[in-house]
């Protein structure tokens, strides 16, 4: 099925066309600072992926994928002759509060859930509502599915998912901890099942989404348990922008000293902070790599402040579980960082995770699902790919095919 996958952000649209059956890609488009006057919009096709570029200076999110479907339709070196072409679209969803705890196809009354859900992320939901609107108009007889990055988190208990905070925010606004990343930690657990040759219902398996946002998930017998993520993607783990967890009362602290307004507080939380914060350079963590390798001191210090949290946060859930058969790393700095690994898990031997360093370096590995821990390692090591446009594809496919 040739399913186009929207993933719309608060200032970013990604899409993808994506032919199901072959786990082809036939288009990619990215547009970034979306809303801005300088904000740009690349769209590009197989088999050589040359870039299209489109203006969409002062756009929303909807308006650039009503240009990226125009695109579609009209550019000679598009796969698809008309948008008819399209089989079903999948959509990402960054909340789906306690309204959903699995993919949906979008009907009238999930379209009205989907509405209750935008105040919990008021940044992403209400923009990917708003391209599901107008997917809807232009393309009525297209099957949409929501695919939300909390549902994988469904399973957790009460004692994970509640605050310690008067019950009556819980009760009265739905206060509590939902997680995200959740199709990349149910997929990474999949995978690491296959690659232990076991069923995931019989593991224990800690889960580590480390990209530009980044998490880390307890999966006992398949099923999340707990996660670092809380009400929103701002908890846990520090990541490439955002802080993580933090003493709250940090928070009207400054409010107070510096007569922050509350957007400006949430911006120099979800924007300022993390390794962009620390280092004062780069939120980008290969930058981040090069200048601690030049001898830039806050460079170092970001990355020792990344690596402890990760390790601290593996442990705590290492205590949770009831097992831990293995950890697997996912996303771009978990999948791609040799380096990032071995200081990693150079603090977690005695916890019975003992990384193999060639394996772990071997070149030419990048891309491959593998196990990176030695032969007797009581809780292995493994490394799997993180493709969410597929992913979100194959769901799409897999839910309008049953219907
Ligand atoms: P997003 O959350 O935006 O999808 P990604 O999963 O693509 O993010 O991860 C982006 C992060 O991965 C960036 O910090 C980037 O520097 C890091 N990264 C990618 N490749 C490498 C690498 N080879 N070594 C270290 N970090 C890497």
């Amino acid at each position: 099925m040739l399913v186009l996958v929207v993933n719309a952000g608060s200032s970013s649209l990604k899409s993808q066309l994506i032919e199901t059956d072959g786990k082809l890609t036939l288009m990619r488009c990215l547009a970034e600072k979306v809303g801005a006057p300088d904000a740009s919009m690349k769209v590009s096709f197989a088999p050589d992926f040359d870039a299209v570029r489109c203006n969409v200076a002062g756009k929303s999110v909807a308006e650039c994928l009503r240009r990226l479907l125009e695109v579609l339709a009209d550019d000679p070196a598009s796969p698809i002759d008309g948008l008819e072409g399209i089989g079903a679209i999948g959509n990402r969803i960054v909340a789906g509060g306690e309204f959903f705890s699995k993919s949906v196809i979008i009907d009238a009354e999930a379209r009205e859930n989907l509405q209750k859900c935008e105040e919990l992320a008021p940044l992403h939901n209400p923009a990917a509502d708003a391209c599901i609107d107008m997917l809807h108009e232009l393309l009525p007889n297209t099957p949409q599915v929501a695919v939300f990055d909390t549902a994988f988190h469904a399973t957790m208990p009460p004692k994970a998912y509640l605050y310690p905070l008067p019950m009556r925010y819980y009760e009265q606004y739905r206060i509590r901890r939902y997680g995200a990343h959740g199709t990349s930690h149910r997929y990474a657990a999949q995978q690491a099942a296959n690659l232990l040759g076991r069923p995931l219902r019989d593991l224990g398996l800690i889960t580590c989404h480390l990209g530009n946002g980044g998490s880390i998930t307890a999966v006992n017998h398949g099923k999340s348990i707990d996660t670092t993520m809380g009400f929103t993607p701002l908890e846990g783990l520090m990541m490439g922008t955002r802080s993580g967890s933090i003493d709250p009362a940090i928070i009207t602290y400054i409010m107070r000293r510096e007569g922050r307004t509350f957007d400006e507080m949430d911006a120099i939380l979800n924007r300022e902070s993390g390794i962009l914060g620390v280092t004062g350079e780069s939120a980008d963590m290969r930058d981040v790599l090069a200048l601690a390798a030049d001898g830039d001191e806050r460079a170092k210090l970001a990355i020792d402040m990344y690596v402890y949290r990760v390790q601290k946060a593996i442990g705590g859930f290492y205590a949770a579980m009831t097992r831990t058969d293995a950890v697997v790393m996912t996303a771009g700095i978990g999948e791609n960082s040799a380096e990032l690994r071995e200081l990693i898990f150079a603090g977690l031997a005695h916890m019975g995770m003992i990384l193999d360093k060639e394996r772990n370096q071997v070149e030419g590995a990048i891309g491959m699902n593998r196990i990176i821990s030695i032969d007797d390692s009581p809780i292995k090591i493994c490394v799997v790919t993180a493709d969410e446009e597929i992913r979100i594809a194959r769901e799409t496919a897999n839910l309008v095919g049953a219907q």
